[in-house]
């Protein structure tokens, strides 16, 4: 058989491993994980209350257009129903948006480092990827503009950026737009703006009616706790969701899921105390950091980008041991801003390893 040459090569994503088979591998009782940005402080009750008055509904296909939650989303953010687009994840927006938009002979830009579900989109779909280094952890928004040619289709915009946690403010945001041609389309990934609390944050929404090339990807799985029913979403002009609703088959958001995110956008409370609790966690963090003494980024999401001297996939291992799972770059380690509890127990590990290792 012979399959697309571009897939080939192409890594197979290596999810980790899961928590009991940790505990039961190391003989520990009790494992955190730290590695992928999920939240700590569960979900709101108002979601529980609304998945389970739905159970009998299984047998029946879920609304493909995700009606209920589309109004209610679209009167949420101030847009249009049709300006919205659901993906199973935000990882599908990603994926639709490379579908639509990329082939052989074009290119998408990116950062580097940043979210890698952009590369391997672009590849699959045969386009090339141009990655641009970060400054300091944040996207140089010039020499990504100095990329762009008649080829390039796509910009990815990462904000702010996993992993570096680091965020571009309105202000530079806007320069960057005024100069990005206009058949160009925009990804600006959002997945962790309810965290962040920096004032200069761009409102993207409001970007969108000046910036028709323009698309914001925003996600459930993140603040709102329910990365196990896959919701998420980009907001834009409709000419482009009219391009990406070609491309994406008819139910890819399941029932339970688009409960759930009706349920959960009724509970902008739990919003607020997890944004709340998140930034005590992130000084909490920072404070730790700062006496084992390690360089870090500070950060705008529920992450922390850390850069120690000594080898990274060398410090997962040996945290691992110590039941906490965090994740491993080539030149940092991320770990997830946890409960108060979590975050005393990473940093103790985190002491405890760099202690132990010659830095
Ligand atoms: C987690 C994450 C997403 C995707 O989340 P979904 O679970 O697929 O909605 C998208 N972009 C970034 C930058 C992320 O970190």
């Amino acid at each position: 058989m012979i399959p697309k040459s571009q897939i080939v090569d192409l890594p197979v994503y290596e999810p980790g491993k899961p928590i009991d088979e940790v505990k039961r591998e190391l003989g520990l009782d009790e494992v955190i994980k730290l590695a992928s940005n999920e939240n700590p402080f569960g979900y709101s009750n108002h979601v529980r209350e609304a998945l389970i008055s739905q159970l009998e509904h299984l047998p029946i296909y879920p609304d493909g257009a995700s009606m209920e939650l589309r109004g209610i989303l679209a009167s949420f953010l101030g847009v249009d129903g049709d300006q919205i687009i659901f993906g199973n994840g935000s990882d599908e927006v990603v994926m639709l948006i490379s579908r639509a938009y990329l082939q052989p002979g074009t290119n998408a830009i990116m950062a580097s480092p940043t979210f890698s579900v952009y590369k391997t989109n672009a590849a699959i779909e045969g386009a090339e990827a141009i990655e641009v280094p970060c400054i300091d952890g944040a996207h140089d928004l010039d020499a990504m503009l100095a990329q762009i040619n008649d080829k390039t289709r796509v910009v990815w915009v990462c904000n702010p950026n996993n992993p570096t946690g680091k965020m571009i403010p309105e202000a530079e945001l806007v320069k960057f737009l005024d100069q990005v041609p206009s058949h160009v389309l925009v990804a600006l990934d959002e997945a962790y703006s309810e965290y962040v609390t920096d004032p200069a944050y761009p409102d993207a929404i409001a970007l969108l009616k000046k910036y028709r090339n323009l698309i914001t990807l925003r996600t459930f799985s993140k603040i709102y706790g329910l990365a196990a029913l896959r919701v998420g979403y980009g907001i834009a002009d409709q000419e482009i969701v009219d391009k990406l609703n070609r491309v994406r088959e008819p139910f890819n958001l399941n029932h339970l899921g688009q409960t759930a995110a009706t349920a959960a956008l009724s509970d902008q409370k739990f919003v607020q105390d997890c944004r709340a609790l998140n930034e005590a966690g992130r000084n909490q963090v920072y404070a730790g950091l700062d006496e084992i003494g390690v360089k870090y980024y500070p950060s705008e999401t529920n992450f922390v980008y850390i850069m120690p001297e000594a080898n990274p996939r060398e410090i997962f291992n040996e945290m691992m041991k110590l039941g906490v799972i965090i994740r491993a770059f080539p030149q940092a380690i991320r770990v997830t801003i946890g409960s108060k509890e979590q975050n005393e127990k990473m940093l103790t590990a985190l002491g405890t390893v760099l202690g132990r290792t010659v830095q």
